[in-house]
C-alpha cells in the first residue's frame, strides 16, 4: 500500500510525463491549440491533489512548454502559430483559475462536512455532560455544606458529637443520592428515545462514510470496504447505530492522523455474526489501543487525548448494549485497532 506522499509524487510524475509527451507532439506538429487543450486536461486531473501554489507552478510549466514549443516549431505560418499559442496560453490560464476556484469551493464544503460530523458527536456528549453536571452538582454542594457544619460541631469545646454524627449521616445520604443520579442517567441514555426499526446495515454504513468522506480525504485515509451482500436486516435504532459508527470512524481517523507517513486505511466490514446477529468491524492502521488498557477504553472519562472527553466509547457501548448487541476492541496482529460490534437481526430473519 502506498503512503499519501508517495501517491502525490506518483501523480506529479505521471502529470510531468504526460506534459512531456504533449510537448513532443506539440513541437513536432503545428496544432498548437489542440496541445494546449491536453495541458488543461492534465491540470484538471491533478488539481485536487496539489496545493494552490503547486497548481500555479504546474500551469506555469505548461505555459513555458507551449512557448518553447512555439519557438522550436520550424514549420507552418508564424502568424497562425503565434495566435494558436496565445489562445492555448489563455486556455491554460483560464482553466487554472477555474480549477483553483473549484478546489477552494471543495475545501470549504469539506470543512463544513467535517464540522457537521464533529457537531453531531459533540452535541451528544455535550448534552450528557451537562445533564450529569447539573444532577450531580446538587448532592455534591449539599455534601460540602454538611462537611463544613460537621467541622464546626467538632471544633467546639467540647465537640458536639451528636450533631457531627447527624452531619456525617446527611453527607452519606447525599453521596448515595449522587451515585443514584449517575445510575439513573446511565439508564436514561440506554432506554430513552430508543426507536428500533428494521434496516439494512450496509447502506447505513455507506451514509456515514459519505458524511465522513471529507474528513477521510483531509487526512489522506483510504477506505477498505468489505460489506457482505446477503445480510438480513438488523433490528436497532438506526440513528444511534450511526452515531456509534461515526464515533468509531472519527477515533480511527484520529488514531491514524497522529502517525507520521505510512499507509492509512480505514477498514469497514460486515458479516454474519453469532446466531441471530450481524457483525460490524471498524479497523484502522493507527498506533493501536493503549497497551494494557483494552478494557478501560470503554470507561467514561477515560482518554489519552489532550482535548478528549473520554465519553465516545462509553456512550457507544451503552448504545450497542441498549440495542441488544455487544461491542469489543482489540489490537490487530498487523498493527492498528479493531472495533467490532454485533446487532440482532430482525426477529424471524435467519442470520
Ligand atoms: P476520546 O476520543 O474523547 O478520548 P473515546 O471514549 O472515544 O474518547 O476513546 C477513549 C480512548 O480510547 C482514546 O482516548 C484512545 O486512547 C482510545 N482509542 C479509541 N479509539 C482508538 C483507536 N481507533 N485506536 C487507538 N486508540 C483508540
Amino acid at each position: 500500500m502506498r503512503s499519501p506522499s508517495s501517491r502525490l509524487s506518483l501523480s506529479i510524475a505521471i502529470a510531468l510525463a504526460i506534459m512531456a509527451a504533449i510537448f513532443i507532439a506539440d513541437t513536432s506538429t503545428d496544432y498548437a491549440v489542440a496541445a494546449a487543450g491536453f495541458y488543461t486536461v492534465v491540470i484538471l486531473a491533478v488539481a485536487h491533489r496539489l496545493s494552490a501554489r503547486q497548481l500555479v507552478l504546474l500551469a506555469s510549466a505548461c505555459i513555458g512548454l507551449t512557448i518553447l514549443s512555439f519557438a522550436l516549431t520550424g514549420f507552418g505560418s508564424y502568424r497562425v502559430g503565434l495566435i494558436n499559442s496565445a489562445i492555448g496560453i489563455v486556455t491554460i490560464v483560464v482553466t487554472t483559475y477555474l480549477a483553483l476556484k473549484m478546489e477552494a469551493a471543495r475545501a470549504t464544503a469539506q470543512e463544513a462536512q467535517a464540522q457537521l460530523l464533529r457537531v453531531a458527536r459533540a452535541s451528544t456528549l455535550g448534552e450528557l455532560t451537562a445533564c450529569i453536571a447539573h444532577e450531580v452538582n446538587q448532592p455534591l454542594a449539599a455534601i460540602v455544606t454538611s462537611g463544613n457544619a460537621c467541622q464546626r460541631w467538632l471544633a467546639q469545646a467540647p465537640p458536639n458529637v451528636d450533631k457531627a454524627q447527624q452531619a456525617v449521616e446527611r453527607m452519606l445520604g447525599d453521596a448515595q443520592r449522587a451515585s443514584e443520579v449517575i445510575v439513573r442517567i446511565r439508564g436514561m441514555t440506554r432506554g430513552q428515545s430508543l426507536q428500533p426499526q428494521a434496516f439494512a446495515i450496509n447502506p447505513a454504513i455507506e451514509e456515514i462514510l459519505s458524511l465522513s468522506r471529507a474528513e477521510l480525504e483531509r487526512h489522506q485515509v483510504d477506505i477498505a470496504l468489505d460489506l457482505a451482500d446477503d445480510l438480513p436486516p438488523v433490528f436497532a435504532d438506526r440513528v444511534q447505530v450511526q452515531q456509534v459508527l461515526g464515533n468509531l470512524v472519527l477515533n480511527a481517523v484520529e488514531a491514524m492522523s497522529g502517525l507520521p507517513d505510512g499507509p492509512r486505511t480505514l477498514g469497514l466490514a460486515t458479516a454474519r455474526g453469532a446466531a441471530g446477529h450481524v457483525l460490524v468491524s471498524v479497523s484502522d492502521t493507527g498506533g493501536g489501543l493503549p497497551s494494557a488498557a483494552a478494557d478501560q477504553i470503554f470507561e467514561a472519562f477515560w482518554t489519552t487525548k489532550a482535548d478528549g472527553l473520554g465519553l465516545g466509547l462509553s456512550i457507544s457501548r451503552s448504545i450497542i448494549e441498549a440495542n441488544g448487541g455487544r461491542i469489543q476492541a482489540r489490537n490487530q496482529a498487523e498493527g492498528g485497532a479493531l472495533f467490532q460490534f454485533e446487532l440482532p437481526v430482525v426477529p424471524g430473519a435467519s442470520a
